[in-house]
């Protein structure tokens, strides 16, 4: 199959109608979000999301987020009371939040990996909202990588992941949170964060004070509640490590790590300030952005990780952030790219 490519600028959005119409004959179709690229289908044909496990290699008990254009699309694909997601939907959407509801018959078991529940989300991205809203349908849309892989976050990696195995890719730029959406349990009494992102537990809890992280996000003897979470991902081709501590700390135990590997590529990938200090070594070297800067560093990090890979480094270092606000989301990417590993200690 030939991947054809249809780039969508300054909002005309005429060309959408292709794009439409293999969605509407149940083919994948990849598209912008304001997170990450996503691979979208139909979200209510099951053989057309089935094609999305099949050319992610995605494990078929790792539910699928339904994409929707207004709160009506939301209402017919859930039961149950909507006065909790009505008013996060005032608040967040549209925007980086995905909320975890008692699905309706209408959803296909194979988005819901047999669950009772379903992950709905309205997309800010404007190629997205015309998308769903001529479909006149839900789309399904993870993320458009090959599965474990870190997320596309513009149209050249969606096609290093996906070329050949999907008909069209509509390239609107780089997206700009460059993390996926916040995944939020509203299916129980307390409202829980099943994946951090965009939307942190600060700003929810101005909502919902009782608000709270899944357990199973934090300590390593639970299951996370997110069937996501327990599968490897966002991992480079390259070992990945993390490097924590006082600025000078890392700066020390980075020194030692190069003296100790003296014949391998290695990739660094930081905030400014510890970038700037090894602009002049033989480290390649991503800078994510000043340090206070959390949601440029959050743009930057699959990014930085796919750029590495393509200078084919052997091992990247990573330099781990605080887990305040932003930084919970961070540094769950972060984790699981690197395995949980760190260097000099
Ligand atoms: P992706 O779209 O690939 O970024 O992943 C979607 C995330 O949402 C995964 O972590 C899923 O496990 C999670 N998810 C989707 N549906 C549900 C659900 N019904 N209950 C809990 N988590 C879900
Ligand atoms: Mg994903």
């Amino acid at each position: 199959m030939k991947t054809k490519v249809i780039k969508i600028q300054d909002e005309n959005f005429n060309s959408l109608d292709q794009a439409v119409d293999l969605l509407a004959q149940g083919q994948l179709v990849a598209f912008p979000t304001e997170t990450v690229y996503g691979l979208g289908a139909d979200g209510l044909n099951p053989q057309a999301v089935e094609k999305i496990f099949l050319a992610k290699g995605r494990p078929q008990d790792n539910p699928l987020i339904l994409h929707v254009s207004d709160f009506k699309m939301l209402e017919d694909l859930t039961r149950g009371d909507l006065t909790r997601a009505r008013i996060l939907a005032d608040r967040f959407w549209p925007g980086p939040m995905t909320l975890v509801l008692k699905k309706s018959d209408l959803v296909p078991g194979i988005i819901s990996g047999g669950l009772d529940t379903v992950a709905i989300r309205l997309p800010s991205n404007k190629i997205a909202q015309e998308l769903i809203r001529r479909l006149g349908r839900p789309i399904a849309a993870p993320s458009a990588n090959i599965s474990g892989r870190p997320s596309p976050t513009d149209a050249s990696t969606t096609l290093e992941d996906l070329d050949g195995k999907i008909p069209l890719l509509v390239d609107g730029g780089p997206t700009k949170v460059g993390l996926e959406s916040t995944v939020i349990d509203l299916s129980v009494d307390q409202p829980l964060i099943l994946r951090p992102g965009g939307i942190t537990l600060e700003m929810l809890r101005e909502v919902f004070p009782e608000a709270d992280i899944d357990l199973g996000l934090l300590s390593p003897d639970q299951a996370p509640k997110s069937p996501g979470q327990k599968y490897k991902h966002y991992a480079p081709k390259a070992e990945a490590y993390m490097i924590r501590g006082s600025l000078l700390g890392k700066v020390n135990k980075l020194t030692d790590f190069i003296r100790e590997n003296p014949d391998k590529k290695i990739g660094l990938m930081a905030s400014s300030q510890l970038s700037d200090i090894f602009s002049n070594s033989n480290l390649e070297v991503e800078d994510l952005g000043p340090w206070e800067d959390l949601d440029q560093v959050a743009s930057m990090i699959f990014k930085g990780l796919r750029d590495l890979d393509r200078k084919n480094v052997d091992i990247i270092i990573v330099e781990a952030f605080s887990e305040d606000g932003l930084g919970l989301a961070i540094m769950n990417r972060l984790k699981k790219s690197t395995a949980n590993r760190y260097i000099g200690e």
